[in-house]
């Protein structure tokens, strides 16, 4: 309980000091929003989009999951939550960029990275959740043959580009795409370097968008983006 009387006390902060104060962003958003931007990102409690890109309320339509996973286009009889925010955000709120962020260190790769072992059936709704990425995972274990750190954030990075293909399965936003109308961009949180990085389709691989930490001092032997 002391945890949740925490976040009133932060609420009564916001309200306070962000809300309702004068030039407050929410004073032309009380009614309605046009974000030009969706993020796909992972629930991890350490990946807010609107904290590491500091965002103000307004700009970006947010969408989170395990894993930040874009499943194919599926027009069936399901309850797709994540299809059904990216419907909205295209079709009715018109967003020009769509980024799938991933993360270093995230749980739900590891845990599909691990997924052959004891862990297959740990979890009800996890795994099934993640099986979406199967072809992933075996193809990344298929070049490292082990899963280690390294072989994780290749998995990381794989995912993502994995979610960007699947974007490109739902006709409507492969024709704004073909149309220049709507960008897809694949980013990567990495919080070892405290750098963002971005998939680049000219040479297939993630470059920095930003510089490190100051203080970030690689270990022996890493890749840059890694
Ligand atoms: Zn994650």
């Amino acid at each position: 309980m002391r945890e949740v009387c925490k976040f009133i006390t932060g609420f009564n902060s916001f309200r306070d000091e962000y809300f309702c104060r004068e030039n407050s962003p929410f004073q032309k958003l009380r009614k309605s929003q046009t974000p030009t931007t969706m993020v796909i990102a992972c629930s991890d409690s350490r990946t807010d989009p609107s904290l590491i890109m500091q965002c103000e309320p307004g700009e970006i339509f947010v969408v989170r999951n395990i894993a930040n996973i874009v499943p194919p286009y599926e027009p069936d009889a399901g309850y797709h939550g994540v299809s059904a925010a990216i419907e909205y955000a295209v079709k009715a709120l018109k967003v020009r960029n769509i980024i799938v962020l991933g993360h270093s260190s995230c749980g739900g790769i590891r845990a599909l990275m691990e997924s052959k072992s004891e862990q297959e059936h740990k979890h009800e709704f996890v795994n099934k959740w993640l099986s979406a990425l199967h072809q992933v995972r075996d193809k990344v274990l298929a070049h490292f043959t082990s899963v280690t750190d390294k072989s994780c954030i290749a998995c990381e990075m794989a995912g993502i580009l994995h979610s960007m293909e699947n974007l490109m399965t739902f006709p409507w936003i492969s024709k704004q795409v073909k149309a220049g109308e709507l960008d897809i961009h694949g980013w990567y949180f990495n919080m070892e370097s405290g750098q963002l990085l971005s998939y680049l389709h000219q040479t297939k691989t993630f470059e920095p968008l930003t510089s490190p930490c100051a203080q970030y001092e690689p270990a022996p032997n890493t890749v840059d983006q890694a």
